[in-house]
């Protein structure tokens, strides 16, 4: 005999209420699981050196790293979207001549005084993340440097450690008994996640003596590279036996376009050609920097450099209270003018990402790997007329300028201009935010 089995009305009704129970308690779950990206941007043109990606991607970001970079990533995956849609999207800007150690000492100069800045009003508005400040504190300074601005920063702040013990304080400089590599090196190793390499700065003698201390300090903290800002002395001293002789394949020359008088020059002003051993010190590995200051570039060097094809290495840009009000600027200008003088995209944003994070051997940075920290700028390339000058007053114009859309740093946006990532929040919400955040500021 057939044993028929039903459900009574009751039980039916108990196994729906039971069967909508556990329902509504794994549906936000799956709606979560669903939406696996803190934050994607869309359509953006991904320009990414390392991994030789130049064309129209999606990047998807979560927990502070880059998960993926793939064409077509579902919007619906993400809590935040990002629309990026006729705008370059490039790994965050790395400015490896800066000046940073700011403070409120009379007379200290980028020591500790009011010439430097601090990292975050002057960074993020600009696509840059990573900072290198360029030698501001020497070995003695230091800490304080590190206490009071590089913990303190959003910005990545890095450094370059001043021969100098003081740091970059004026006069100082000038005290070669100062200028120690032992206790340079020891302090390099001690922070060695953040002093990148040893700076040699103003020195006005005639001597080697702070290149040649510099570079040991180099190979005493394990084979870091040294920056110069070279020349002071009248006569100056050569050009070629310092990046032949006196320097390592690695070391940095900065201020490379620079046309100062107490200076020997990379671009011959008889022929108008970069000098013939500043090709072979680039191929032999010296490293070409910006490092564009107040006055320490010149177009009269850069424009013939650029049109014969010698292109700088990096572009920094020696970010101070006077460079910045002057012709110098940003980092987005600086970067601007190489465009404006016939340098391609690809190599200027190569020479503003890549390039500075291999010649301070932090290669984790300055690309868009996945895995790799979310430091991402947004920008824009914004048409129009544009005048692009030079401390000495020469000018060309242009009609494209860069400009920075967003940025996001450690995978959160830092900055964003026209306001291009959708809310996160509801509008009732938006408006209870803004509510609550009057009563609990007074500014
Ligand atoms: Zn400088």
């Amino acid at each position: 005999m057939i044993k028929k089995t039903f459900i009574k009305p009751l039980k039916f009704f108990i196994l729906i209420k039971k069967i909508l129970f556990l329902f509504s308690f794994f549906l936000p779950l799956a709606l979560l699981h669903a939406q696996s990206y803190a934050i994607i941007i869309k359509d953006g043109h991904v320009i990414d050196p390392k991994n030789n990606v130049d064309g129209i991607m999606d990047i998807a970001i979560n927990e502070g790293k880059i998960v993926q970079v793939a064409k077509n990533i579902n919007a619906k995956q993400a809590i935040q979207v990002v629309n990026a849609k006729g705008l370059l999207v490039t790994p965050g800007l790395i400015d490896i001549h800066s000046h940073n150690f700011f403070g409120t000492e009379p007379d200290h100069q980028y020591e500790n005084g009011n010439l430097a800045l601090p990292p975050d009003g002057f960074t993020f508005r600009n696509g840059v993340t990573t900072v290198v400040d360029a030698g501001s504190s020497g070995w003695r300074t230091f800490p304080t440097f590190k206490a009071q601005t590089i913990d303190e920063s959003k910005t990545r702040v890095l450094a370059f450690l001043n021969i100098v013990g003081e740091g970059m304080r004026g006069g100082y400089e000038q005290n070669a008994n100062d200028m120690d590599s032992k206790m340079s090196a020891l302090v390099a190793k001690r922070y060695k996640d953040i002093i990148v390499g040893f700076k040699v700065a103003h020195y006005e003698g005639p001597e080697w003596t702070p290149v040649d201390r510099a570079v040991e300090a180099g190979k005493q903290a394990g084979g870091i590279p040294v920056m110069v800002d070279f020349g002071g002395s009248d006569p100056p001293l050569s050009i070629e036996e310092l990046f032949m002789k006196h320097l390592r394949p690695g070391d940095i020359f900065t201020h490379c376009f620079g046309q100062l008088g107490t200076r020997e020059y990379i671009v011959d002003l008889q022929t108008n050609k970069v000098k013939p051993f500043v090709r072979e010190a680039q191929k032999r590995g010296i490293v070409f920097d910006v490092g564009y200051g107040g006055i320490s570039f010149a177009f009269s060097q850069a424009i013939p450099a650029v049109k014969e094809g010698f292109y700088p290495n990096s572009i920094s840009t020696d970010i101070h209270v006077g460079s910045m009000n002057n012709a110098m600027k940003d980092m987005l200008t600086t970067m601007s003018k190489f465009l404006a003088m016939g340098m391609d995209l690809k190599s200027v944003i190569t020479a503003s990402t890549w390039n500075p994070a291999r010649e301070i051997k932090h290669e984790e940075l300055g690309n868009l790997s996945a895995g790799s920290e979310a430091d991402i700028a947004i920008l824009n390339i914004r048409e129009g007329k544009f005048g692009l000058f030079d401390y000495t007053g020469y000018k060309i114009e242009t009609n494209k300028k860069l400009e920075c859309e967003m940025t996001i740093r450690s995978g959160k946006i830092v900055y964003d201009l026209n306001g291009i990532a959708s809310p996160v929040v509801p509008p009732a919400k938006a408006a209870a935010n803004a509510s609550d955040a009057q009563k609990s500021k007074t500014h």
